[in-house]
């Protein structure tokens, strides 16, 4: 019997969790109903020559609204994460006000529905305010989880000591994930630097054991108190190796930037717009960290897109602000890094939607199956490209990798069965949602 469909895609390689097929894929309601699917349907997309992905997922952007609308904001962010073929991002607190009560919280829910292109979840910071209300906020429509920041970043909210990460710890129960570098390391060591310095201080500063001693302390009281970690951008070869004995608490995520910048190189093509936290750091941290990935060892792949305006970045060493865009290169780095034979397609899936939604327990996403929602990223795999700044959508206009050359490109997101970007252009108007979370 035919059936009728709101939406077919035919004739794509689909990445499905169990393999590669080309296959058509039946949608109804905003949802994945058949594939192999064969009928009727009020719109076509004739997928030829494309993969069609599982809407892929960036867990980690900070879009800055409320703050500095000049650099970024929810509009301008989603509508990059869109054009970059990402169908979903997790956004951080730290704005300006930061997200750490119920009535941020509550605007932001409506703001996002209002104004955000793609779906979205939240995280909520912890600061030493909200920590008993933490259990109850990490059952908010939307959020993700809580993060929090145990070393100095962008924005006042900071964990530092012992006594207060085990309280957030034992508030709440869902899965947190924290910024780990060891904050009295970095106090203790500024001194050792001056204003001016080269550019490239900013790993010597930040060290290897800043980022280790933090994410040891951590692991320490997540074996104390029982509670499961993300730690976000893991940047070094100690860590990777550290991990591996934690793996029954502790989920991690790299950033594309430490798959593919390294120093010294990085910071004498770039200045200041390669200053991050954790640091850029040597090759054999890149490597390390495709050695995890590759081991299995890393869960989820993200942008920590944070944009700052060229001036705050240009400033001299360390007073430049810290923090680079990425929303918008993420896919294409990665699908080049595919070619590149560093990973499979099916791993990249893996890391950039299937990841996100088991460590942050996302409902309806994650994998191209029946029942899931009808969200695709589609790209061709042999279209070439250079990363030009005069395609950054975000405010602040640039990005640390103009100039790379790439192969493989996203051409199309559809989004709970709406057709929201091909071509290089959003198509209608904001329509996206908050994620339901486990
Ligand atoms: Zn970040």
């Amino acid at each position: 019997m035919a059936e009728t469909y709101d939406l077919l895609i035919t004739n794509g390689t689909c990445v499905l969790p169990w393999g590669q097929e080309q296959t058509n894929v039946g949608v109804r309601n905003g949802k994945i109903v058949a594939l192999g699917a064969q009928g009727s349907a009020a719109e076509v997309i004739d997928a030829r020559g494309l993969h069609v992905l599982p809407g892929l997922i960036d867990p980690h952007v900070h879009l800055r609204d409320p703050g500095d609308a000049t650099v970024e904001s929810i509009p301008t962010g989603t509508k990059g994460a869109l054009l970059g073929g990402l169908a979903c991002v997790f956004d951080m607190p730290n704005t300006t006000p930061s997200l750490i009560d119920e009535k941020m919280l509550t605007w932001k829910q409506d703001y996002v529905e209002k104004v955000a292109w793609c779906d979205m979840g939240l995280y909520v910071g912890a600061a030493r305010s909200n920590i008993p209300a933490l259990g109850g906020l990490e059952c908010g429509c939307g959020v993700c989880g809580i993060k929090v920041f145990a070393g100095s970043s962008t924005g006042d909210l900071m964990i530092e000591d012992d006594e207060s990460l085990e309280k957030v710890m034992r508030s709440g129960r869902r899965r947190i994930s924290y910024h780990s570098e060891d904050e009295y390391r970095l106090q203790a060591r500024k001194g050792m630097f001056k204003e001016g310095d080269p550019y490239s201080n900013h790993m010597m500063w930040r060290d290897e054991e800043a980022a280790f001693l933090g994410t040891r302390r951590l692991m320490a009281l997540a074996r104390k108190t029982g509670r499961p970690a993300h730690i976000l951008h893991v940047s070094t070869a100690q860590e990777f190796d550290y991990l591996k004995d934690y793996r029954d608490l502790v989920t991690a995520e790299v950033l594309v930037n430490h798959l593919t910048q390294f120093a010294p190189d990085v910071y004498e093509r770039l200045g200041g717009f390669a200053v991050m936290n954790p640091p850029i750091r040597g090759k054999e941290h890149m490597e390390a960290a495709w050695r995890a990935v590759n081991d299995g060892l890393v869960d989820t792949i993200g942008s920590d897109h944070a944009p700052h305006s060229r001036e705050a970045k240009m400033r001299p060493w360390p007073t430049c602000a810290s923090g680079l865009t990425g929303v918008q290169t993420l896919v294409p780095i990665m699908l080049n890094h595919v070619n590149n034979g560093r990973l499979s397609l099916s791993r990249m899936v893996d890391l950039m939607c299937g990841g996100p939604a088991r460590v942050y327990g996302a409902i309806g996403k994650g994998r191209l199956a029946a029942g899931y929602d009808a969200d695709f990223t589609l790209v061709d795999m042999k279209r070439q490209r250079r990363i030009e700044e005069s395609w950054i959508v975000s405010p602040c206009g640039w990005t640390p990798f103009a100039g790379m050359d790439i192969t493989g490109w996203p051409v199309g997101v559809i989004i709970r069965g709406k057709r929201v970007m091909a071509d290089d252009a959003v198509i209608g108007e904001p329509s996206g949602k908050l994620v339901k979370f486990r």
